[in-house]
């Protein structure tokens, strides 16, 4: 449970350090970034001035460009309306080698927005596996509207936001590992008072629950001897003696069922595994419990498929199986049916315990397993019933690894199938 808790408590640490962390880093990575592409857009403003200047003094956009200075690491497309496309300054120190031939629009989806809506568009874009930043923008030339995109390369740029990125994913990554090692250690520390508390509080019911026995065994057997004794009693007295012994043995019950409970909690019940002849142990408790079933006017049958042997502790297996069917006799009118069956299938042992009874609400279905949970209070007292025997039925099956299920309807019956593993 604390494990659970603890890991829970880690999880949720690192997650929101997670977030916080990697909404900085991403503010960082952005700033960077924005910081970067002002400098490059600035170059390329400046040389957008540039061939304006060029094509503004000679009226001819292709001789414009194709006289612009070429040491730039720029690549130039125009697209004039009769869709060609034509390249200059390719030849300056460009990063990747340019060929006119080569050369395409670097970004045709930019060109085609500034084409339609004109202004400009700046971008980043990969050019034949270089990443290159575009400046598109447009300009009427006598009367024809030319679009001109100037590109430059980012490579270096790019490189070093890339390495930042690197860096910022690996320290996200340290500082969640780091984040998860001191939560974990700051949790175990945190749940020192809390494990130490729950503890002795399962200690103190334990030990509560072992002291109650003796006393009331000495007052049970302190009643049976008023009874051995009738005679001497008034008839009122006698029954009054009649229901101590009724209390103190549901009292017996219910510490009994409490203690295993507690000691279930605090570990100290041994679960001795060995292989257990489940058809056997199955048919035993059914026959036990035959006289019971008869004197309440109850039909019960047993359906026994093959040799079923489960790796299990016998002792534990028959107080499940108790559970279970005394819970289906208790639950059922006269008249009623209970089925048990047991069968096997992919290493799996399958018993059902199915009654025709007065069924569970689904409300109430999902609760049954939990300490002191009765569908109906009212009746609490008359079925005897500790409210444990579920709580303790769920526990055996799961020191078994194993699984167990309720389907029930309301005044049809109840169907508690157990799953455990064969030996
Ligand atoms: P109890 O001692 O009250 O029987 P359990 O833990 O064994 O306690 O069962 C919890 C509750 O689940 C019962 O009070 C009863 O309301 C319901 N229940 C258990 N088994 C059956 C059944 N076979 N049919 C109908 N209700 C059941």
């Amino acid at each position: 449970m604390f494990r659970r808790a603890n890991l829970r408590l880690v999880a949720w640490n690192v997650a929101v350090l997670f977030v916080i962390l990697g909404s900085i880093e991403f503010l960082l990575y952005w700033q960077f970034q924005q910081k970067i592409y002002t400098g490059v857009n600035a170059e390329l403003y400046q040389h957008r001035e540039t061939a304006l200047q060029l094509i503004g003094q000679s009226q001819d956009v292709y001789s414009a460009l194709g006289n612009a200075p070429n040491n730039y690491s720029y690549r130039t497309v125009i697209s004039s309306p009769s869709g060609v496309n034509w390249t200059t300054n390719c030849t300056g120190p460009t990063i990747p080698p340019c060929s006119r031939a080569s050369f395409a629009p670097t970004s045709a989806a930019a060109i085609h927005r500034v084409a339609i809506q004109g202004g400009e568009d700046i971008r980043t874009t990969n050019f034949e596996g270089y990443p290159y930043r575009v400046l598109t923008f447009s300009v009427v030339v006598g009367s024809s509207p030319y679009v001109i995109q100037i590109g430059r390369t980012v490579l270096g740029e790019q490189e070093s936001l890339d390495q930042l990125a690197v860096l910022l994913v690996i320290g996200a990554i340290l500082g969640a590992l780091l984040t998860g090692a001191g939560s974990l250690l700051l949790a175990n520390r945190a749940l020192i008072p809390i494990r130490t508390a729950f503890a002795r509080q399962r200690q103190f019911t334990a030990d509560a629950s072992h002291e109650l026995r003796t006393p009331l065994a000495l007052i049970r057997a302190n009643a049976e001897m008023l009874t051995l004794h009738g005679d001497r009693l008034a008839a009122q007295d006698a029954e009054l003696v009649t229901e101590i012994i009724r209390e103190t043995d549901h009292l017996n019950r219910l510490i009994g069922d409490l203690l295993t409970l507690a000691r279930a909690d605090t570990d100290s019940v041994q679960i001795n595994t060995r292989p257990v002849d489940f058809r056997a142990l199955v048919g035993e408790v059914h026959e036990d419990l035959q006289h019971i079933a008869e004197s309440r006017g109850i039909e019960s049958d047993l359906s026994l498929n093959g040799a079923v042997t489960v790796a299990g502790d016998e002792v534990r297996l028959r107080q499940l199986l108790l559970i279970l069917l005394d819970n289906a006799l208790k639950y059922t009118d006269p008249g009623g049916r209970v089925m048990v069956g047991l069968a096997q299938a992919d290493r799996r042992a399958r018993l059902t315990v199915s009654d025709t009874g007065i069924g569970i609400p689904a409300t109430d279905r999902p609760h049954v397993f939990e300490r002191f949970y009765r569908v109906d209070r009212a009746r609490e007292h008359e079925s005897g019933g500790t409210g444990l025997g579920l709580a303790i039925a769920k526990w055996i099956v799961q020191a078994h690894n194993g699984e167990i299920k309720v389907e029930s309807e309301l005044g049809q019956g109840t169907t508690f199938q157990v799953d455990l593993p064969t030996s």
